[in-house]
């Protein structure tokens, strides 16, 4: 058992000492550079491989086909048709999400990065699935 002058001390201590949490939310979070949010994607980038959506652990992602396909460049006579670059979208389940960034580190494109978002409590289920065009 502590000595009554001890316990006085250690009390005088930690009133004076910087407090070990924050008042979120507040205040916020210190995040730092390499922290694992929320998924982004950018439809610019992304071509369709479906390397992410095999790579991912708990299937968080879907890339289906845009129904905004951009159109056709127009043939210029003489040269070869050029076909035009399809557009994909991604579907992304923020609930069945583990934030391992596998999808992020096989990308080809680097079509997704993980931001620093991590304010993404739901009480709708259907508001953790994003779909980015
Ligand atoms: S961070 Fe991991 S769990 Fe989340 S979508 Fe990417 S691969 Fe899947
Ligand atoms: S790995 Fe990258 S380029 Fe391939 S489908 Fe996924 S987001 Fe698109």
């Amino acid at each position: 058992m502590k000595k009554p002058a001890r316990v006085f001390s250690e009390v005088i201590k930690h009133l004076f000492k910087k407090p070990a949490t924050i008042a979120y939310p507040f205040e916020k979070a210190h995040i730092f550079p390499n922290f694992r949010g929320r998924i982004d994607f950018d439809s610019s980038k992304c071509i369709g491989c479906q390397m992410c959506v095999r790579v991912c652990p708990s299937k968080a992602i879907e890339i289906p086909t845009s129904e905004h396909q951009p159109p056709a460049p127009a043939q210029v006579e003489g040269q070869p048709a050029v076909a035009a670059k399809k557009k994909f979208d991604c579907i992304m389940k923020l609930d069945h999400c583990v934030y391992c960034a596998q999808c992020v580190e096989i990308c080809p494109k680097k079509a997704l990065i993980m931001t620093q978002d991590y304010e993404l409590a739901q009480t709708d289920k259907a508001k953790l699935r994003r779909h980015y065009k």
